[in-house]
């Protein structure tokens, strides 16, 4: 599971226009337009979630990477039990540089793909050692020089211990921010380079907080919760399905944009 970056909060009560069924059409829609739609994105967002924490125990930069790492295809909240075993025996990125692939294995193996985790992170660990004199890099790029660790890795990283904004694009990112129009495509890297001048900067970090836990709590894959959904009147894919409530009409699953519609099964 990606980006793990909330501590679980009950959405605030916002209101939601029901009555605004004005369908956006994302097509002919100015960059102008589309920009000032996702400033009242935020805005609300802002208010539903306020202060958005990193739900990953880390105690230092390293230890936010290495979980981050084990977060793939992993909830935060098993993340979370693990690392506490694993922080106490390898206390620095030293010690996981000297680690048997083993012993990290050993510990992390409920977190799935161990394998290929821990080899991952000793290997970070090692080039941090060798490249960085033991610190975790600061700029985007060295950051993804490391094994294991992608641009998403990278802005968790960024944005949640250096202060610097990225955009963390999970599978919430990619489908919300398909239903909302703001991106046609499915690869995380152009759907950040798609948000980047449509979302502020100094908002990146928190933007992809909001999305993510919106999508956790709103909007999933299966059943968004449209006609309660405090983005409604922003959300194209939302509006179309508000207007056929009760159709049995529901955005196709996972799909950029969300607009397609398919009967519900
Ligand atoms: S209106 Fe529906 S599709 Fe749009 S963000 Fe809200 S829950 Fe998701």
């Amino acid at each position: 599971m990606l980006c793990h970056l909330w501590i679980p909060a009950r959405p605030l009560a916002v209101r939601n226009d029901k009555q605004d069924t004005n369908i956006i059409n994302v097509m002919k829609e100015t960059l102008k337009a589309k920009r000032s739609r996702v400033r009242k994105i935020i805005q609300t967002l802002r208010k539903v979630y306020p202060n958005p924490k990193c739900a990953l125990h880390f105690s230092n930069p390293f230890e936010l990477l290495v979980a981050t790492v084990l977060s793939a295809q992993c909830t935060d909240k098993r993340v979370n039990i693990v690392t506490p075993a694993l922080f106490q025996k390898f206390r620095s990125v030293q010690d996981f540089s000297k680690a048997k692939l083993e012993s990290v294995e050993e510990i992390i193996r409920s977190t799935g793909f161990y394998k290929n985790k821990a080899k991952n992170i000793v290997g970070a660990a090692l080039e941090i050692v060798k490249r960085f004199g033991g610190k975790v890099p600061h700029r985007l790029e060295d950051m993804i020089s490391l094994p294991g660790v992608g641009r998403k890795t990278a802005n968790v990283i960024l944005g949640n211990v250096f202060g610097i904004p990225g955009l963390t694009v999970d599978t919430h990112m990619i489908r919300i921010n398909g239903r909302l129009g703001l991106t046609e495509r499915t690869d995380p890297v152009k759907i950040e380079f798609d948000l980047m001048p449509l979302v502020p900067q100094k908002e990146w970090t928190d933007y992809s907080h909001w999305i993510i836990h919106h999508g956790r709590t709103r909007c999933p894959a299966r059943k968004p919760d449209c006609p309660n959904c405090e983005i409604l009147r922003y959300c194209p894919a939302g509006k179309k399905t508000n207007s056929i409530v009760g159709t049995g009409l529901v955005p196709v699953r996972g799909r950029p944009r969300g607009s397609p519609l398919r009967k519900q099964q």
